[in-house]
């Protein structure tokens, strides 16, 4: 402790056991800077173990040559004892080996006890300043290593041959075992440096990571190394893929419906010739039979337009709460005789009710529309499952249009184990018209039906597709919370 006027008082602990020799210490260090300062003396090593844990000492004078033992031992349980305590140790003249030994074993300093008068109070100042700059050191640096320890970002010191030199917890998390080769190829191939690159990596535990990766040139050690850090975009590239999908969604929506509009007056005016022709009295039968299938054909149309007129009309359609579960029931029964003669389907129930405000008829065509694909991805007797549940979302999470903020939902997950779809065919089912069905055997209006509609319903949709192995489709819609009595 340094006091106003510049003296170092300090708290010292003699362990000593010749008095004679303690009286001496005092006395040299009259007229030195470390005067004031306060000596407490212990005359063995257990008397001087007992007064460090009743108190705290800035340094303790350790005579190597006490009663209970001598030499390095002393030291040896001195330090055991207490580990981090400064301290310098007082040998005889002819010592000089064991007192080395001290200062490499963790003492701060020697003196040898007959010759220390011009020494004793520099060596003191030293010892407790040096010992609390390397105090501060330590700390210093357990506060670098809980920040990288502790950093969400990956740090990684790649030597240039590819040897790690240094990873944080959060690098290891992501690189797995090939990614320091992975990586040092990249940082090799990479033209600039000074650009991120987005790099994936497959750890050992967990799916598949999207990384940004920055590459800085150090020296460690005195050559030169790579610093890269590195931080997982998985969740922020679908959150983004997804809003581009809804912006692109919505710029097809608006021209779709134009059209259908458009589309919808040509086949007023040709439903119209049709009806006149087919009734018409001056034609034969013949003619007014191809009429007909003008006709029939117009239907279609209708049919067609009207499917897609609505999803550009959210106003019009009108909501209920209903229970999830009991709609399901019934589309359950609606679809059994048609999928059933093919395939075989599962519905599974929630045991909670799972009210939802929706316009039913809308909810069933979206089962229905995902349930005709299921089927056609899915070779005979293959099975398809409905599941329906409820849910809490603590955390935004990623889906089709972007984010799904937290709450309560009902989830309908629609599950087939057919072709899959490769990511090129997954991220245009929305878009109207998209088909990879034969002519004339698809429309590639159903999902694009299908996400307008769950949208109308403040839902979010979720498509899991893997090729060759099957396609699940979540649909989350918010629980209609006033009417949810039942749940929690
Ligand atoms: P359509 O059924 O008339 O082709 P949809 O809009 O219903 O039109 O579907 C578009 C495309 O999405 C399908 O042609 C198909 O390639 C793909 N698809 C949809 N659902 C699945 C599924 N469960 N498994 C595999 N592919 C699917
Ligand atoms: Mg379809």
């Amino acid at each position: 402790m340094t006091d106003q006027t510049g003296d170092d008082r300090y708290k010292l602990l003699l362990i000593e056991d010749n008095p004679a020799h303690a009286r001496l210490v005092r006395e040299m260090l009259r007229g030195t800077p470390c005067e004031g300062s306060d000596i407490k003396h212990a005359t063995s090593l257990s008397a001087g173990l007992d007064e460090l844990q009743r108190d705290n000492f800035d340094l303790v004078l350790l005579d190597l040559g006490l009663p209970e033992s001598r030499g390095m031992e002393t030291f040896t349980r001195f330090y055991t004892a207490a580990p981090t305590q400064p301290v310098v140790v007082l040998t005889s003249l002819d010592d000089g080996q064991i007192a080395l030994e001290a200062v490499k074993a963790g003492a701060e300093d020697f003196l040898p006890k007959d010759n220390m008068a011009g020494s004793l109070s520099r060596t003191i100042r030293h010892a407790i300043e040096r010992s609390r700059l390397s105090g501060k050191l330590l700390e210093r640096e357990q506060q670098l290593r809980t920040i990288f320890n502790r950093s969400l970002d990956g740090m990684v010191v790649i030597g240039v041959l590819g040897k790690i030199h240094f990873a944080n917890p959060a690098a290891t998390r992501m690189i797995g075992a090939d990614g320091a080769d992975r990586l040092l190829f990249q940082i090799q191939q990479a033209k600039d440096l000074d650009l991120p690159i987005n790099l994936t990596f497959d750890p050992d535990e967990g799916p598949q990571i999207l990384a940004e990766v920055r590459i800085a040139s150090i020296s460690w050690d005195n050559t030169p190394h790579y610093l890269v850090s590195m931080r997982d975009i998985t969740l922020r590239q679908k959150i983004e893929d997804n809003l581009r999908q809804a912006q692109k969604m919505e710029m097809i929506g608006t021209l779709t419906s134009g059209i259908a509009h458009d589309f919808n007056n040509i086949l007023t005016a040709i439903s119209g010739i049709g009806q006149f022709m087919a009734s018409s009295l001056k034609v034969d039968e013949e003619f007014r039979e191809d009429a007909r299938s003008i006709l029939g054909a117009v239907e279609r149309g209708n049919i067609m337009t009207r499917d897609l007129l609505r999803l550009s009309r959210p106003q019009d359609i009108e909501k209920i709460t209903i229970d999830l579960n009991s709609l399901l029931r019934k589309t359950e029964k609606l679809v059994a005789a048609t999928i059933r003669k093919t395939h075989q389907m599962k519905f599974v129930y929630a045991q909670e009710s799972c009210p939802v405000l929706a316009a039913p008829e809308a909810l069933e065509q979206v089962v229905i529309n995902l349930l005709m694909n299921a089927r056609d991805a899915t070779p005979e007797q293959g099975q398809l499952t409905v599941e329906i549940d409820s849910l809490n979302r603590a955390e935004p999470f990623p889906a089709v249009k972007g984010q799904a903020p937290p709450g309560r939902y009902a989830r309908i997950r629609i599950c087939d184990k057919g072709c899959g779809m490769p990511s090129e065919i997954r991220e245009r089912i929305f878009e109207p018209f998209f088909t990879t069905k034969e002519p004339g055997k698809g429309t590639g209006l159903g999902m694009f039906i299908v996400y307008g509609i769950v949208e109308q319903h403040g839902g979010w949709i979720v498509c899991d597709s893997t090729p060759g192995q099957g396609t699940t489709f979540e649909i989350y819609l918010p629980v209609d919370l006033a009417k949810n009595q039942v749940m929690p």
